[in-house]
Order: structure tokens, then sequence, then C-alpha cells
């Protein structure tokens, strides 16, 4: 049975799916720029859950929205002079390419905000009929949040105790909790700001707000009701209030059973974030040297509910646990003996799906995968483990790995024996301080297309990815 934590409730609640295909919205990424590894620590985390939901047999069918509509991306295909089409594709494109760097499986939908237009026109209409939306005098509509008694259900808004602005003027799609006010469905065109990009509407020309994308592109692909809706902490309020409310206005009917939100990502203890400038990108890593694996690792290597602060260090270390698993499945394959033992592996596997289904503790799935490593490694030492369990144990990690999506499971592939000749000169080189030969060493791997990993137990080598 597994339990997921429900913001909306703040309890720990058993996933049952409503009909037999769980369905999950998760909120994508602006197309305005590169997504930072903050962003992707919300999407690793997330498609943990998927998996994780997946080993748990349940069937799913996920959308994750790409919003290629709002004011950052206008702003950037003015300032460059070419469509909105032309600005966000390579953005898409760096997007999806970061997702499989990440191994971070495909989900069954990726809608573009601009394909939808017709879809978010229908609600807004459908929320101005039964009046729950109005036309404000500068043109905009805006959603009345006094028309939904439920306003803040999920993030725990008092709103007595609240003064709400019902002006119908402010066409921000963010704000805080202290300026909670009728939020902006259709922004109407202004031509300074939106250069020749809206489009047409019965409530003139313009283009929607951002809260109406996602509520549009998920009753569109997923139905009314939502299992699960996921997200950064900060999409909870306004954004994940403001679909709550507009969603079910429209409908009827609950728009979502079970809400999770995923912690930030920090450097230097602040929210990692375009407008702070305390950024990096996945590219930014993969420069320093770092892999997408190393990255993944390190990003779902914490619970989700609490903050991980980014450091490089960090980094470091994923690398290190990486490194001991793949040290420890190069020696399970190379065993050929038939000692018996009993290996850790039934309670370590019981052990490990009790700490994923309860709310993806990764820290306790993690702990017992490493007890497991550690017990491994002393049966290597004593020679007391046969191949059949290490063949046991290799199929055991394989099945974890269907829901970390980060073991180093794979053998590298052969290395050249000119290039491992190389190494070993080198490796000489170093320990007799001839600092020039194992430079030069080094170069002629380098050039042959392989990297040089010093690892503690020795330098190996490994294909480059260039
Ligand atoms: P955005 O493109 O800003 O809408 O963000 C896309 C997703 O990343 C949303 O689910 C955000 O909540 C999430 N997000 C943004 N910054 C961070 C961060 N520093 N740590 C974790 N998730 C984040
Ligand atoms: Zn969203």
């Amino acid at each position: 049975m597994l339990k997921l934590y429900n913001t909306e409730t703040r309890t720990k609640e058993e996933v049952v799916s409503l009909g037999p295909v769980l369905k999950m919205y998760t909120c994508g990424p602006t197309i305005y720029d590169f997504a930072h590894i903050g962003n992707f620590r919300t999407y690793v985390v997330e498609d943990l859950l998927r998996r994780t939901l997946l080993f748990f047999g349940l069937k799913v069918e996920q959308a994750m929205n790409i919003t290629d509509i709002d004011d950052k991306t206008i702003r950037g295909a003015i300032k460059k002079q070419i469509s909105l089409r032309d600005y966000t594709e390579p953005f898409r494109k760096a997007f999806f390419e970061d997702l499989q760097a990440l191994n971070i499986e495909k989900v069954e939908h990726y809608p573009n905000a601009t394909d939808y237009i017709a879809e978010m026109i229908q609600m807004i209409e459908g929320l101005m009929r039964n009046g729950c939306a109005y036309k404000s005098q500068n043109g905009s509509v805006y959603f009345s949040i006094q028309k939904f008694a439920q306003y803040g259900r999920l993030s725990h808004l008092n709103l007595t105790d609240l003064k709400v602005n019902a002006s119908g003027e402010n066409e921000a799609d963010e704000y805080d909790k202290d300026n909670i006010a009728d939020f902006v469905l259709w922004k109407a065109y202004d031509s300074q700001r939106d250069g020749q990009i809206f489009w047409e509407s019965p409530f003139g020309p313009g283009r929607p707000g951002w809260h109406i994308e996602c509520s549009a592109m998920a009753t569109r692909l997923l139905g009314h009701t939502i299992d699960i809706h996921c997200g950064g902490v900060d999409n909870m309020f306004p954004h994940h209030e403001n679909e709550i409310a507009q969603s079910e206005c429209c409908t009827g009917h609950r728009f979502v059973r079970h809400w999770v939100h995923v912690e930030h990502l920090l450097v230097d203890h602040k929210k990692m974030s375009k407008s702070l400038g305390n950024f990096f990108t996945l590219r930014d890593i993969l420069k320093k040297g770092y892999t997408g694996a190393q990255l993944r690792y390190l990003l779902l290597s914490t619970h989700y509910r609490t903050q991980l602060n980014f450091t490089l260090a960090g980094l470091d270390s994923a690398r290190a646990s990486l490194q001991r698993l793949e040290d420890l499945f190069i020696r399970l394959r190379a065993i050929r003996s038939h000692h018996m033992s009993s290996a850790c592996l039934d309670k370590a596997r019981e052990r490990f799906n009790q700490a994923l289904a309860d709310d993806l503790n990764i820290s306790a799935a993690l702990s017992a995968l490493f007890d497991c490593v550690r017990e491994l490694n002393s049966l290597c030492d004593e020679e007391k483990l046969g191949e059949e369990e290490a063949q046991d144990a290799l199929r055991l990690f394989a099945q974890w790995d269907q829901v970390l999506g980060v073991l180093p499971l794979h053998p590298q592939e052969e290395i050249p024996s000119s290039l491992v000749q190389l190494l070993e000169v080198r490796e000489q080189a170093r320990r007799e301080r001839n600092w020039r030969l194992s430079d030069e060493m080094r170069d002629q791997i380098l050039s042959q297309g392989y990297l040089i990993e010093d690892t503690p137990q020795g330098a190996r080598l490994k294909k480059s990815r260039k």
C-alpha cells in the first residue's frame, strides 16, 4: 500500500486511483530560457513518483504542460523580432534533451499551451456565464475569488482575516499571499507589451493568463477529476489555488484528489531561481565534468518534502556513491564460484519497498540499499558469495533501478588495450612524479575520445560523451 502526503489534508493518504488508470498532472516549464536544476529537482521527484506508482502496479496517464505563452516568452520573441514558436522552440528542444540526460521517463502528454487556446476560451466563457468571471474596465477578464467560498482550501488561507483586492486590475500571474486578488483569466491585448502576439476571442483580442492554461489542459487531457497533481511548493499559491477555483467553478467537480508539492532546491540557503541569478543549468553542471546520473542521484536522494541545499561537494558525494555501486556491480558480475551463503536480499527488498511506500521515504530506501551493498561487499571480501546469489543481487538492483533510474548497472564497453597501456604508463609516471610524461599520456588518451577518472580504487577510463 503506497501512502503519499497530501498537501491539502496535511496527512499521508493511501494512493488509490478513481478509475483503472491513475491520472497525474505535473506543472511543466515555461520555455523562455533553459530550465535550471531547481526546476529539475521537481521534475526528478515527479519522475520518482511516477516510477514508484508503476513499481507498485498502478497504471498511470500523465500530462506535463509546456508553457510557451506568458509575459516572458512574449518579451523574448519581441526582443528578438521572431515568432513566438521560433523563440520557444530551442528551449523546448533543450528541455527534452535535459530530461533525457537525467533519465526522466517520457510521460504520455506534453501539451503546448498555444495548442489549447480554444479550450481555455471555452472555460473562461463558462465562468463568465455562471457569474464567476467578469470583464474589467481594462478589457481583461478576471476570476472573482469571492464566488468560490473554498478559495484558500489548499494553502489553508483564512480569507476572513485577509483583505481581498477585487478590483480586477492586477494582471500579474504571480503574487504573494498578502496581495490576494481576483486573478486574470484573459489578458486584453496591449500592443506595447505584446507586439503582434495575440489571439481572437469573444472577449476581444488577447491571450490567456497562466493559471487557466493548466486547468484547460489538465481537464481536457485527463478529465475533470485528476488523481494526483504535482508541482514545486512555490506553485501552491496562487497557481494551484487558482487552478482549483476556476476548474471546480467550471466543471462542478472536484479538480484534484491528491496534491503533492516538492520542496525547493536552494543555493547558499536561498531558493534557486532565475530572478536571484543563483542558478545552474544542467549544461553548467555537465561542463564541470559531472554526469546527468550524478545530478539525478543528488536531486532524488533527499526526501522531496525537505529543502535541499545544492553544493558541488554534494555532487562529488553523489559521484562517490555511484562509484561505490559500480565497483560492487563489477565484482558481482565477475563471480563464478558456487559458495552458499545467506545474503541480505529478502530483508533489503522488504525494507526498500516499505520505505518507498511511506511517502517516498528515499533516505530509508537508500539506506536499505547501501546496507545491502556493505553486506555483499563483505561476502565478496570473504569469498563467500556464489554466482547464483550474485546474479540474484544484480537482479534486485535492476528492480530497484526501475524506480531510481540511476544505478550504473550496465557494464562499460571494452576499453581498447592500447589505451589501457597508456593509462598504465601514466599511472607509473605519476608515481615517479614525472608530470611531463603523465600529461603526455593523458593528452593521448583524451585525443582518442576517452576520459580518465581518478577513483579511490585507482584511475579508470571512460568514453567521453562528446
Ligand atoms: P517555472 O518554470 O518557474 O514555472 O517552474 C517550473 C517548476 O519548477 C515548478 O513546478 C516550480 O515550482 C519548480 N521550481 C522552481 N524553482 C525551484 C527550485 N528552486 N527548487 C525546486 N523546484 C523549483
Ligand atoms: Zn500549472
